[in-house]
């Protein structure tokens, strides 16, 4: 796996910044992704799980216990166009009520689109699968498509999560089902009116760049210009960009607690612990703005 944040040095304190957990579709819950960020020899990580804070209390908890410290977020999968893109969130006030009716309202979208996506693969591809397997794959959270794929692999219908994607459920395939999204600006201001930062993850995997573009046009404060899954050249790229549009730089591994050698690991995108300053510093400007409107 790639990691190419130069600053990398064996005495500096590190983050991952993007993780996730049962909360959304990652495999750990968060206490068992915290005693892995000690393993991994983390001082701090950032939990983002899709549409979802449900996770953050119990890290948090985890978190004091074991001496790993929490970064509060979330990732927003936000649509434009045909394509998702996904919008980090840092340091929201994730208490707020009106914010957690909307994000339980976005994952019932999920729910209704899961089962959707389930009765394609029995009626196009005559595959036998439930949704009540797939539920069972969920521990907490919402439905995603990684435990339609999780349920497809158990089965031996594919070999692997990517097999899945590629074949099945991948935004082109026959089986994939839209389900309501917001929009890039309606997921920045989302985030700002919540009085946390928003950043473009992961922009390397989108296919259309103009939407990148997008995003610092209506007000992203960072690029995750490096990523599990940017080559070197990209990271640089982003780098660059955030820099020209005086952005913050942020990282992570989008690691989901799946093994494997293709899927990221904890850990393998370490950011210097200084950016967790630099993103409480702009979720508190964010917070006086949001205050004083
Ligand atoms: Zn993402
Ligand atoms: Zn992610």
């Amino acid at each position: 796996m790639v990691c190419c944040f130069d600053a990398q040095k064996k005495h500096e304190y590190f983050v991952d910044l993007h993780t996730h957990t049962t909360a959304s579709d990652g495999l750990l819950t968060p206490s068992q992704l915290v005693a892995q960020a000690l393993q991994a020899g983390l001082m701090a990580i950032g939990i983002t799980d899709h549409d979802s804070t449900d996770g953050l209390r119990e890290a948090i908890t985890a978190g004091e216990r074991l001496g790993v410290q929490i970064v509060p977020g979330i990732e927003l999968n936000t649509k434009a166009d045909d394509e998702e893109v996904h919008i980090l969130g840092y340091y929201i006030n994730y208490d707020l009520p009106w914010l957690q009716d909307m994000l339980a309202s976005l994952r019932h979208a999920r729910w209704v689109r899961g089962k959707r996506m389930v009765e394609n693969l029995r009626r196009i591809y005559n595959f036998d699968i439930s949704f009540e397997e797939v539920k069972k794959e969920v521990t907490q959270g919402a439905v995603g498509r990684p435990h339609i794929a999780r349920v497809l692999v158990k089965k031996g219908i594919v070999k692997d999560i990517a097999e899945a994607f590629e074949k099945y459920i991948g935004t082109h395939c026959p089986a994939y089902e839209p389900r309501y999204h917001l929009t890039i600006e309606q997921g920045i201001k989302l985030i700002k009116d919540a009085g946390g930062v928003p950043v473009l993850a992961h922009p390397g995997l989108l296919k259309d760049q103009k939407h990148a573009m997008l995003a610092i046009e209506f007000g992203v404060n960072g690029i995750e210009a490096i990523h599990s899954k940017h080559t070197p050249e990209q990271c640089e790229h982003y780098r660059r960009l955030a820099h020209e549009h005086g952005l913050i730089v942020t990282g992570g591994s989008d690691y989901h607690g799946e093994k494997g050698k293709d899927m990221p690991q904890l850990g393998d995108i370490k950011m210097p612990c200084s950016i967790i300053e630099d993103l409480k510093r702009m979720a508190h400007v964010t917070n006086r703005l949001t205050q004083s409107v």
